[in-house]
């Protein structure tokens, strides 16, 4: 009564196996097409630091400048070499963690002491890009009694301070002046561990949330690029964070600022680790 199921069945590499070839042919397709944007997007990210210096360059070449400005043109131009340097040690970054093994349980990295590395960063960064006179940003993370009994984390200490750090400095960078970033760390009931930043900062549209960990997806071009970014640092925090088990979530609110979540299972997390 079905001949055509009654076929299928009794020659899976007939029906079945085109079904296979053609949806290969598609993901190989769609991979070879992220391949060229990816190269196209960071073509373009290197290109434009580059016209930006060899336009300097040209221009200290050729104008007969003041010393005052003279100083400025060489301060602009380093900032595009920093900018060029993040660029290329975000890609490296990447790079590295798509060729390697996921990091197993053998190693252990103390929470309080990425937590207090963390914070130190994020209130230099902080320092750095509060405009003179303005209001400095309000920075809370946890206490020293707090940091002690944060525990440990199964995994890579410098992958790990990577996807937090990344996370934290967002908010810095996307905060204005005056306004709030908060960190939080928070044991479950069930073993599992939360980490939280918090930040009064522009918020996030909801249509912008899916595609945020997106490689070079901006939603202010400009914005991030005046801030130092590269626009890479979700993609890397999140490709961190699946190697380590924990997932990252995103809840932001227009105009009122955002929450950036890693949830840990109560597998990845111990207690002690306080003195490391
Ligand atoms: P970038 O280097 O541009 O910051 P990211 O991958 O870290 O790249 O972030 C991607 C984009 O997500 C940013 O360009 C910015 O538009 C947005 N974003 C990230 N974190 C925040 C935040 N805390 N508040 C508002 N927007 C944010």
């Amino acid at each position: 009564a079905h001949p055509v199921r009654l076929s299928v069945r009794l020659h899976p590499y007939g029906e079945g196996r085109r079904l296979m070839l053609s949806r290969d042919i598609t993901q190989l397709e769609q991979a070879d097409a992220m391949r060229r944007d990816f190269v196209a997007n960071v073509s373009h990210e290197i290109r434009t630091p580059l016209t930006v210096l060899a336009g300097f360059v040209e221009t200290l070449q050729t104008l007969p400048l003041q010393d005052d400005e003279r100083a400025r043109y060489l301060g602009l131009m380093a900032q595009q070499a920093r900018r060029m340097q993040h660029l290329v040690q975000d890609l490296l970054t990447l790079s590295r963690l798509e060729g390697s093994a996921p990091p197993g349980m053998d190693c252990w990295t103390g929470v309080g002491q990425l937590l207090q590395r963390c914070e130190q960063e994020a209130r230099t960064l902080s320092v750095q890009l509060t405009p003179a006179g303005a209001t400095p940003q309000r920075l809370v993370f946890p206490d020293a009694e707090q940091l002690l009994s944060c525990g440990e984390l199964a995994g890579n200490p410098e992958e790990l301070h990577s996807a937090l750090s990344n996370l934290i400095g967002n908010a810095v960078r996307y905060t204005p002046a005056g306004g709030s970033i908060r960190v939080d760390w928070q044991l479950q009931p069930d073993g599992s561990a939360r980490f939280a930043v918090r930040d009064s900062g522009p918020g996030i549209a909801p249509e912008h949330l899916p595609r945020l960990t997106e490689r070079f997806y901006r939603i202010d071009r400009s914005r991030s690029r005046e801030s130092g970014g590269t626009g890479l640092g979700l993609a890397i925090a999140k490709h961190v964070l699946q190697r380590h088990g924990a997932q990252l979530s995103i809840d932001s609110t227009l105009g009122q600022g955002s929450v950036f979540t890693v949830h840990w299972p109560a597998q990845r997390w111990r207690p002690g680790g306080a003195s490391a």
